[in-house]
């Protein structure tokens, strides 16, 4: 119990936080807000994109087997007939007789499609504590509207679930015009839709997402679903590391066999130890030939001249669960002369602002000056923050909360020896530099 009531301080802790720093808004909020909506404020931004950054260049620009793609959020309705979406992209809906409320069956009770409701006699509705249920009905979570001016069948289209069939769609065009030999990858990030029944848990589940998703293709003659499938499992450990995902709150979770997707091999489900318990990250699956074959793809090897439907493997991944792992990583609370420093330690990669340049007062005019200039030159080749707004003290804590990693603070011995503060955010050490040398210090502090 004292465990769970410690959880759900962080959860808040980190809730305010995002709110109290500009992270995380909630959405739509001087109407009165729309639930589990949440918009991304300045520092949530640089951090999204940070992430999706780092992620585009490891996958796509480092790598000669990879290439990206942008594809339509809104496409042709038949790819979502083809790929199975529009008959199984469901979830069991059930409803409490006794207070209206709606759940997915699964996560009230163990749901078994076959029997419907049978195994929810006697489970509790979360909300009244009755246990009275309507039969479960399967509810499509694919968002539906119209293109053009009429409301007709003929016109209805679908904000995608998922990037991954943009991916698959273009396959064709892809490898007639990249000249990339399988095996290969197309890479894509994109926002996704899906009209979740039970969202939550602050930016876990929204119902508007971003995803950043793979599909890896290959020859399954030639090469080892195995081997392929390992290779994608490093590189995600190894790239979580990078941008500081505590790896002690991971576990890679093998999905048994019988709860595989039909047209899986393999699953296996990132979890992350969150604070409202142990959920998926991400998901690492074998989706064999499913879905180019149920588009009629192929792809002819070059040298056999033979057609033959190349197999994948997919990573796929939200940019905002992402990003939650990421805070509840970095958050870190320190007691110093009995008062608690609050530090998001973000690894230099992901921070959000990288350099905060302070003049020590803002009424002098000649600290304003020396800390603006060193603030221009900075900024242009990192994200930088300029402020003058209190004590130093106090500006200090600021970055502290966002994560910056370093604060140079221009003084009044500046005006003598061309040398400025540097103060470290985690050690909080800090160091006389020359200004001459600022760049360059900073350069291999930062991207050491
Ligand atoms: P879940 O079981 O949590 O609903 P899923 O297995 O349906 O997820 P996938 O279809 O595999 O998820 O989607 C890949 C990834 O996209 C997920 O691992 C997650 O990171 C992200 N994602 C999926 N649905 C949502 C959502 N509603 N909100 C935020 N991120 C999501």
């Amino acid at each position: 119990m004292a465990e769970k009531s410690k959880n759900n301080q962080l959860m808040e802790k980190i809730i305010s936080l995002c709110k109290r720093r500009g992270f995380v808004f909630p959405g739509s909020e001087i109407y009165g807000g729309l639930a589990n909506s949440w918009d991304f404020g300045p520092y949530g931004a640089e951090l999204k994109n940070n992430i999706k950054q780092h992620w585009w260049k490891t996958f796509v620009q480092n790598r000669e087997d990879m290439v990206g793609l942008d594809s339509a959020i809104i496409m042709n309705p038949k790819v979502w007939g083809m790929s199975g979406h529009l008959s199984n992209f469901s979830d069991p809906l059930i409803e409490c007789k006794k207070c209206h409320t709606r759940f997915k069956a699964d996560s009230v009770g163990f749901f078994n499609p076959e029997d419907k409701i049978g195994k929810l006699d006697g489970v509790s509705c979360p909300e009244c504590g009755k246990s009275d249920w309507s039969p479960a009905l399967q509810f499509n979570l694919m968002f539906k509207t119209n293109v053009g001016p009429t409301e007709e069948k003929s016109s209805e289209v679908y904000l995608r679930p998922e990037t991954a069939q943009g991916i698959f769609v273009n396959f064709k065009n892809i490898s007639d015009t990249s000249r990339k030999k399988m095996p290969f990858g197309v890479a894509q990030i994109g926002k996704s839709f899906r009209n979740e029944i039970t969202p939550g848990n602050f930016i876990f589940r929204t119902r508007e997402f971003e995803q950043m998703e793979i599909e890896y293709f290959f020859n399954p003659e030639k090469d080892k679903w195995e081997d392929k499938f390992k290779m994608w499992e490093n590189a995600f450990k190894k790239w979580m590391d990078e941008i500081g995902v505590n790896s002690k709150k991971l576990f890679f979770h093998d999905i048994e066999k019988e709860e595989l997707a039909h047209y899986s091999k393999k699953t296996i489900d990132v979890e992350f130890d969150f604070p409202f318990g142990k959920k998926e990250l991400f998901g690492l699956a074998y989706r064999t030939d499913f879905d180019l074959k149920n588009h009629k793809l192929d792809y002819k090897d070059p040298e056999t001249q033979k057609p033959f439907v190349p197999h994948v493997i997919e990573p796929s991944l939200g940019v905002e669960r992402m990003a939650l792992a990421i805070l509840l990583s970095a958050y870190t609370e320190e007691k110093i002369n009995n008062e608690v420093r609050v530090v998001m330690k973000f690894k230099n990669n992901l921070a959000p602002i990288k350099i905060a340049v302070f003049p020590l007062l803002r009424n002098k005019p000649e600290l304003v000056k020396k800390a603006r200039e060193i603030y221009d030159v900075l900024k242009t080749k990192w994200m930088c923050e300029f402020d003058d707004n209190g004590n130093v003290g106090k500006r200090y804590r600021r970055q502290d909360e966002i994560g910056t990693p370093y604060c140079v603070t221009v003084d009044f011995e500046t005006l003598e020896d061309d040398a400025v503060t540097v103060r470290d955010r985690d050690t909080m050490k800090q160091e006389r530099i020359k200004i001459s040398e600022l760049k360059f210090f900073l350069k291999n502090k930062l991207e050491e």
